[in-house]
């Protein structure tokens, strides 16, 4: 998950199926499943028709980091409609509960902090984020009419910033490209003046509210926010990095991309409330574990 949250789960009677859209890189990250008998790989692009059964889809298509997301604007804001559109369709014919992988970005620059669930989001339409936040959106907007006009079950979580081990090494967001940056010995990559804050949250907690929210009461459809509510701006993340990897990389201060939000921290007590769930992975302990994962792959 960490590398890209761009495969599709479906569960049915125990068998996992992989569905896979846009995703260019190896297979590494599902290489250790292979070996399961209830574990089926099937390629197939989210963006056309599928028929398959299933009683739980996870619908994880779509690349969340922004290099990656912004390279084919139009496929990500395909995947993200169309991908959408097609599975609410495999739920409602085969009855299945499907959750909805949606993200922070759907509150855009968000002018409260911390975000809650009931903010609508201060988004730009037609920026150079919009692929992924307004197709996002809209798919929270499909699951919610595909709840009501076809009584669909559905389950929508907010992922906020999430990193861990397996991560694409050129995954291109900020908690790779510094420990990738610090491991070599490179300069790490300011955009802007680093004063922009991001919540993180590590992998297994982000899991773990992902399945609870799946196995959550029929009556609980989200949207949850599901990150770790602690924040960080930008340049304490680096300093941070570079003192666990004992590196002596600069910091170099590049320009600030298009629409950068400058601040996201999660408002989880919906999460704490419906789910009894709240991250445990504080920044430090998850940082040691990836920065040992990319040492060991660099
Ligand atoms: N960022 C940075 N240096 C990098 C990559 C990202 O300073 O090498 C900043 C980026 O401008 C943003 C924050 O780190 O403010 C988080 O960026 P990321 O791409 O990880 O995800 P986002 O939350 O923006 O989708």
């Amino acid at each position: 998950m960490g590398s890209h949250l761009s495969q599709l789960l479906l569960e049915k009677n125990n068998e996992v199926v992989v569905l896979d859209n846009l995703y260019t890189g190896s297979l590494s990250n599902i290489a250790h499943l292979q070996d399961f008998d209830n574990f089926t790989f099937v390629n197939h692009d989210v963006t056309h028709p599928v028929s398959i059964e299933a009683e739980r889809i996870f619908n994880l298509a779509c690349p969340a980091s922004p290099i990656h997301y912004q390279k084919d604007p139009v496929r990500t804001i395909r995947t993200s409609f169309l991908g959408s559109l097609n599975l609410l369709d495999v739920a409602k014919t085969a009855g299945a509960t499907i959750l909805q992988a949606s993200t922070s970005e759907v509150y855009g620059d968000p002018s409260i902090s911390p975000q809650i669930e009931t903010y609508w989001g201060n988004v730009n339409p037609i920026g150079i984020r919009s692929c992924y936040d307004e197709g996002k959106r809209a798919s929270e907007t499909l699951f919610f009419d595909y709840h009501r006009q076809y009584s669909v079950d559905i389950k929508v979580a907010r992922i906020f910033n999430t990193y861990g081990p397996r991560m694409d090494l050129n995954d291109g967001r900020v908690v790779s490209n510094f420990i990738l940056q610090a491991l070599k010995g490179d300069p790490i990559t300011i955009y802007g003046d680093g004063s922009q804050t991001r919540s993180f949250c590590y992998v297994s907690d982000l899991v773990h509210g992902l399945y609870l929210l799946m196995e959550s009461d029929p009556d609980i459809q989200g949207p949850v926010n599901l990150g770790n509510p602690v924040e960080f701006t930008m340049l304490e993340l680096a300093r941070l990095v570079i003192e666990m990897t004992n590196s002596n990389s600069s910091l170099t201060y590049l320009p600030l991309p298009g629409d950068d939000p400058k601040q996201r921290k999660p408002d989880i007590s919906l999460a704490q409330q419906k789910l009894g769930w709240s991250p445990t992975v504080e920044l430090q302990a998850g940082l040691k574990e990836i920065i040992r994962d990319f040492e060991a792959r660099i």
